[in-house]
């Protein structure tokens, strides 16, 4: 049995791995030690895959899952799958984590980026629609895929991003690294692009220590997959290789944390939405401060992490020295303050996503800009959320926050 507590003493953290209070991870990983399963492609892999299958096929689509050693291993593969090849585009929601971004570096390609609609802050349909008629103007060539973020457990605007996907006959690539367990329009994020990708990196809403899955709507495309993900090895006696692969397996000692945790991700993905119910009643109550809430009754977010915006003229307890170099885009003071409070009682938070457009590495791509994700950026704080966060901890994270705020 695995308690967080342990780790907890008196922090509260974003967002910390919790281990099924049945143990049944160090069951399964057990049972690999036992078997002598320890290399990859072991029956854990194969089981965890089938648990994850099962459970996204209860939402009645008909998915293939390749358990991979992280979620930016599966883009890149869902990448390499979309044809993506060196000097091609590919378009990227530009708020979000960079490792969405880095397999198309990793691939020779271009990344070409689009701002974020205001509503669900993922990929604005217009301006992505806008971007692609620009780039076939500008370089007489379609972009090779698109991927689109579902960024803090917030399902994008599905049904419009897959509509010009279909239209432009460009294969869309579903970031659900941050929102396992999310839906759209009854189906489960991560299901309805051509391809979807999970993290299990020790933060999201399960963890395999460190991994990530492919999902894939053919067994053609799973079997790809796998061939590519270990070594791109022929099927001969001996290693016979006719292209490059990548050593991007899942290990069965991982796979094996994975199906545990898959006994609880129900609980943990209803954990995350209990947490956003209290957040958001206690700061519906107060001025200036915005919970981050689900756009219509089509989205059902997660709520990996609940986010609030802080309007810039909320004024907080006590003033901080700001010490970034003065051009540099960072939050607004006064959510730097409040972080730093929260800090000083132990309570982690942290700024949204800093968008690509705005990292020095990125910021000689082209960019599809509307200053949304830039102003989410100055005025966005992380709450603590998850299975750690108890109750009357949300509750002591909001009573801090009235109390350091004027
Ligand atoms: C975590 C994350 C990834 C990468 O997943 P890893 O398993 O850490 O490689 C990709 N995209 C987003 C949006 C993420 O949050």
């Amino acid at each position: 049995m695995v308690d967080c507590d342990k780790m907890k003493t008196k922090s509260i953290y974003l967002c910390l791995a919790q281990m099924s209070q049945s143990g049944a991870e160090q069951r399964y990983v057990k049972e690999a030690f036992d078997t002598n399963w320890i290399t990859p492609l072991g029956p854990n892999v194969t089981a965890f895959e089938n648990d994850i299958e099962q459970w996204l096929n209860r939402a009645d689509s008909s998915k293939y899952v390749t358990a991979l050693s992280s979620g930016t291993a599966a883009i890149h593969l869902a990448l390499l799958m979309s044809g993506v090849q060196q000097g091609d585009e590919v378009i990227c929601q530009s708020f979000t984590f960079c490792a969405s971004a880095n397999p198309i570096i990793y691939l020779g390609a271009t990344p070409v980026l689009v701002d974020s609609e205001k509503d669900s802050w993922n990929m604005d349909p217009d301006l992505l629609e806008h971007a692609i008629q620009d780039r076939i103007d500008k370089t007489g060539k379609k972009p090779k895929a698109i991927i689109v973020v579902h960024l803090y457990g917030m399902p994008a605007n599905m049904g419009r991003l897959i509509e010009i996907s279909h239209k432009y006959e460009i294969p869309l690539v579903e970031d659900a690294a941050e929102a396992m367990g999310a839906c759209f329009d009854n189906r489960c994020c991560g299901t309805m692009g051509t391809f979807g990708v999970f993290s299990f990196n020790g933060n999201k809403m399960i963890t395999t220590s460190g991994g990530g899955a492919l999902i894939s709507s053919s067994v053609e495309d799973k079997n790809k997959a796998l061939f590519y993900a270990t070594q791109a090895r022929e099927n001969y006696p001996f290693y016979h290789h006719e292209c490059i692969g990548y050593n991007y397996r899942m290990s069965n000692v991982s796979a094996g944390i994975g199906r545990g945790q898959m006994t609880v991700l129900d609980e943990h993905v209803a954990h995350h939405r209990r947490l956003a119910h209290y957040y958001r009643s206690a700061f519906e109550k107060m001025d200036g401060l915005l919970f981050h809430d689900a756009p219509g009754t089509m989205y059902e977010p997660n709520f990996w992490l609940s986010t609030i915006l802080i309007h810039p003229s909320v004024k907080t307890k006590n003033k901080i020295d700001n010490s970034y170099p003065a051009d540099m885009v960072a939050p607004n003071e006064n959510v730097e303050a409040l972080r730093q409070l929260l800090q000083m009682e132990n309570i982690e938070t942290r700024p949204l996503w800093k968008p690509l457009h705005l990292q020095p590495v990125f910021s000689s791509f082209p960019i599809y800009e509307n200053g949304v994700s830039l102003n989410l950026f100055r005025q966005g704080l992380c709450l603590p959320s998850g299975p750690c966060v108890t109750m009357e901890d949300a509750q002591f994270i909001v009573k801090k926050i009235q109390d350091f705020i004027l």
